[in-house]
């Protein structure tokens, strides 16, 4: 069979052609639909030799484990969300806090509450504390600079990730002088017409690319990413994710399944699905070894095993959630959205149990990327 090559290829090359890629994204959903993910679970805990290696679809996740352990062992690196605000001035389609969702209860964190936040996170082993938030014009530069700031004088060895959307490159560099070590910013799809039909008129693809790139210039370690099964999405579409990816070279790429939300215009759309999320996690795992990998919050609202799926596919970052309690319903992109109701150290415990079931160590760490930029 054709899908046993590729992986192999992919395994050595760490790229395809399209068409190679297309065939092994294709020719793996086919095979994958005949398991069932209890099964997949199993089968994946068990040693490569002894678990089916005729099964192109194990011998995928298999290399990809192969590939991620080469680079980062069995460590699994921590992130602490702090969801800081809700309120955002875009209108992106999909998304359940844009700004024409009437429906959406508002809040805004104060910088106390954020630094409060992150030192519990600190006493609970994260050492890194991102920020994320709708695109909130309350927050100017120099509050943001401010509360990075704060999170550094607090905990010098703590690394702080922003995600706060697209700025002139001026703010993100008076982020980064403030102490920012990395941002996040998905690049969403690198299909323009594609990107169009997600985004209203007065969103540019170009000037998302536009940031991811003075990012990196800037120094920042950078996370690009996509939703895997957003309204109109093809394999094509994801090929050309892949090449983007190539070119821009980031440190981290944050892929989850796309899950409507009932107050968005995408409310009747398809969710994406926790087989294609694990599929494209192995794929870029091989295509990009050294890559920081997340197993989203959406891949364990998809299914109850979802984020030990995306660890056995070579995701090698989880992000709990450090959110205050009564916030947390309220930062909701798409509806089921888990962990809602824990607390930030039910969501630890629980997250290091949840890794340790796969074989995998939570660490205590920075979690850097590795590598030369
Ligand atoms: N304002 C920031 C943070 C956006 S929320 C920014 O622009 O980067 C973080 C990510 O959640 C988005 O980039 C998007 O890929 C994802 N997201 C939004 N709505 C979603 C949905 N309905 N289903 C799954 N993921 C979603």
């Amino acid at each position: 069979m054709k899908t046993d090559r590729l992986i192999e290829e992919l395994y050595r090359e760490h790229t395809l052609s399209d068409e190679d890629y297309r065939l092994l994204i294709e020719g793996l959903r086919q095979e994958i639909r005949e398991i069932d993910p209890g099964e997949l679970y199993q089968l994946l805990r068990k040693d490569p030799e002894t678990s089916h290696p005729d099964r192109p679809i194990l011998q995928l996740f298999h290399r990809a484990q192969q590939v991620r352990e080469s680079v980062y062992q069995k460590e699994v690196y921590l992130r602490g969300l702090i969801e800081f605000t809700n309120v955002c001035k875009n209108n992106c389609y999909y998304c359940g806090i844009r700004a024409g969702n009437a429906q959406a209860e508002r809040y805004r964190l104060s910088k106390e509450q954020i630094l409060a936040c992150a030192d519990q996170g600190y006493h609970l082993g994260f050492r890194t504390i991102v920020l994320q938030g709708g695109e909130d014009p309350y927050y100017d530069d120099a509050m943001i600079c401010d509360i990075v700031r704060g999170i550094k004088q607090q905990h010098a060895d703590c690394a702080v990730t922003l995600s706060i959307g697209e700025k002139e490159k001026e703010s993100y560099q008076a982020y980064y002088d403030a102490g920012a070590d990395r941002y996040l910013l998905r690049h969403e799809t690198a299909n323009e017409q594609h990107y169009k039909q997600l985004h209203p008129d007065s969103m540019s693809w170009q000037h998302r690319r536009k940031c991811l790139y003075d990012l990196k210039e800037i120094g920042y370690q950078v996370g690009c990413g996509m939703m895997v099964g957003s309204p109109g999405q093809t394999t094509d579409h994801l090929i050309e994710d892949i090449r983007f990816m190539q070119e821009l070279g980031p440190h981290m790429i944050g892929i989850g399944p796309f899950i409507p939300h009932k107050d968005t215009p995408c409310r009747e759309e398809k969710p994406g699905t926790l087989y294609d999320t694990l599929i494209l996690l192995a794929v870029m795992r091989m295509t990009y070894p050294r890559v920081l990998l997340p197993a989203t919050t959406a891949l364990g609202t998809i299914h109850p095993l979802g984020r030990e799926l995306g660890l056995l596919a070579g995701a090698n970052v989880v992000m709990p959630n450090l959110s205050p309690g009564d916030v947390r319903e309220k930062y909701l992109l798409y509806d089921g959205k888990i962990c809602t109701g824990d607390e930030a150290a039910e969501c630890r415990h629980g997250m290091e149990r949840r890794v340790a079931s796969v074989g995998y160590q939570v660490l205590v760490s920075r979690g850097d990327w590795r590598g030369q930029s």
